[in-house]
Formats: C-alpha cells, sequence, structure tokens
C-alpha cells in the first residue's frame, strides 16, 4: 500500500480552466506517480480545499469564479494552508504579473508557455523542499526504485540484486541526488566514521553497483565527477520519464 510518505504518492490538486493544458499536466504528473486532482475554477478549487489539502498545488493566474492571486492570497491567509506548496502559473513576460504572484505568497512561478519537463522539476523541488525531513519509504527516480522497508531495489520493475553495501551507497546517492559526495564522504556516510577503509574500495563498489543496475546497457544513472567523487545523476529520471512522443508535441503549452 502507497502511503503519503512516499514522494511517487504525492497529491497535487492542479487548478487550471485550459482544458488541453490541464490534461497534459495530468497525463505527465501521474506518469511521474503523483495522484492529480483538477480543478478548472478558483472557487471550485477553494472547495476541494477545504474537504482535504494536497501535497501541492499547481495554481492559474486567470481563472473563473477566484482568480489565482486571490485564491493563493486566501489560502496563505489560513494557519492549515499557510505553508501549502504552490506553483503559479502566469502569462508570458508579465513580469508585474510575476511580481504580484510571488508577493501573494506562491512559492514559485511558471511563465506560459512552458515546458512539462520544466513544471516536472519545479514539482519535484519544491515537494523535496517543503518536505526536507519526510521520511521516504520508497525512493523513486526514473525507472529505479529503492524500497527502504523491504530493502530492494528495482530497475524498470525488474529486481536488481545488490550486496548490503551496495544498497547503502545507492541510498545515499539517491537520497541526496544531484550532490556531488567525495570518496571520503562516501565513506563517511556508508561505511561510518570510524571505520578505516582505503579511498579506492569506494570505486570499487561503486563498479559492482554500476555493473548491477545497468545490466543490458540500460543508462548508468551514476556520475563520476572528475577530481570530485561520485554523484546520483539528478536528470536521470527526466530523460526516460516524460513519454516521449506526447511530450515533444505538446511541450509548450498554454498561453494563459
Ligand atoms: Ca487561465
Amino acid at each position: 500500500m502507497k502511503t503519503q510518505s512516499t514522494a511517487m504518492g504525492a497529491r497535487i490538486l492542479i487548478v487550471e480552466d485550459e482544458e488541453p493544458l490541464t490534461l497534459l499536466l495530468r497525463y505527465n504528473l501521474e506518469a511521474e506517480g503523483y495522484r492529480v486532482d483538477v480543478a478548472a475554477r478558483g472557487d471550485d478549487a477553494e472547495i476541494r480545499l477545504k474537504e482535504g489539502l494536497p501535497d501541492l498545488v499547481v495554481l492559474d493566474w486567470m481563472l473563473p469564479g477566484i482568480s489565482g492571486i486571490e485564491l493563493c492570497r486566501r489560502l496563505r491567509a489560513h494557519s492549515d494552508t499557510e505553508r501549502l506548496p504552490i506553483i503559479m502559473l502566469t502569462a508570458r513576460g508579465e513580469e508585474s504579473e510575476r511580481v504580484r504572484g510571488l508577493a501573494t505568497g506562491a512559492d514559485d512561478y511558471l511563465v506560459k508557455p512552458f515546458s512539462v519537463p520544466e513544471l516536472l522539476a519545479r514539482v519535484k523541488a519544491l515537494l523535496r523542499r517543503a518536505n526536507p525531513g519526510r521520511i521516504v519509504s520508497l525512493l523513486q527516480i526514473g525507472d529505479l526504485e529503492l524500497d527502504r522497508d523491504r530493502r530492494r531495489v528495482s530497475r524498470a520493475g525488474r529486481d536488481v540484486h545488490l550486496g548490503p553495501t551496495e544498497f547503502r551507497l545507492l541510498e545515499h546517492l539517491m537520497q541526496s541526488a544531484g550532490r556531488v559526495f567525495s570518496r571520503g564522504q562516501l565513506l563517511d556516510g556508508v561505511w561510518g566514521r570510524d571505520v578505516y577503509i582505503d579511498e579506492r574500495t569506494v570505486d570499487v563498489h561503486v563498479g559492482r553497483l554500476r555493473r548491477a543496475l545497468n545490466r543490458g546497457g540500460a543508462p548508468d544513472p551514476i556520475r563520476t565527477v572528475r577530481g570530485g567523487g561520485y554523484a546520483f545523476d539528478d536528470r536521470f529520471g527526466d530523460r526516460g520519464s516524460v513519454t516521449g512522443k506526447q511530450n515533444s508535441e505538446l511541450g509548450n503549452a498554454g498561453r494563459s
């Protein structure tokens, strides 16, 4: 059973009156594993939010009923929604709108037309920022899943068998995807501070981890940073996750 604590189960409310854009966003967010709810009017969204709170709201600026700005202002005025993560969608190039959007308390904004991968990246970043201490039992990036409770890793739905050190190494890299760890930092984080092990040991285990993950020539999610160390490639998820055709045809959507 999926719980709210899993990143992939996060609930997102899209408040947008342009149906093609709503469909596109719903399709792509659901493909990322989010649970998506939609409202086409500001007043409907307000009622929906009183019934239950999502983890994040994508809120259009121009809406029938109540405008996005007004809804955002009302949400920020109530203690139970004052910290609700909100991404505001605004019309292109209207700087004053952007400023007002942020001033009303939106956490982030996107100017239409925007690319779907850009929105997905903002959603991911804002959810991460909003819940820094959230214990996520399931880490999922692209086609790779790491289940902490069950100590299992799968790629594209197929089990990947890892030794305990490789498992902890992958967990460490995935939970701070994008961050570059030096070999010394990995030794501290994965093996423990009090253990003396040669830094080359890290290379050996990264090599084993890669062989297990990348069977059959699958793209390598781990980056070697020259003179730096290793990182889980935070763009790894973006490459395979957005279904190609729909995205390339409809990638730039919405005109306010
Ligand atoms: Ca609109």
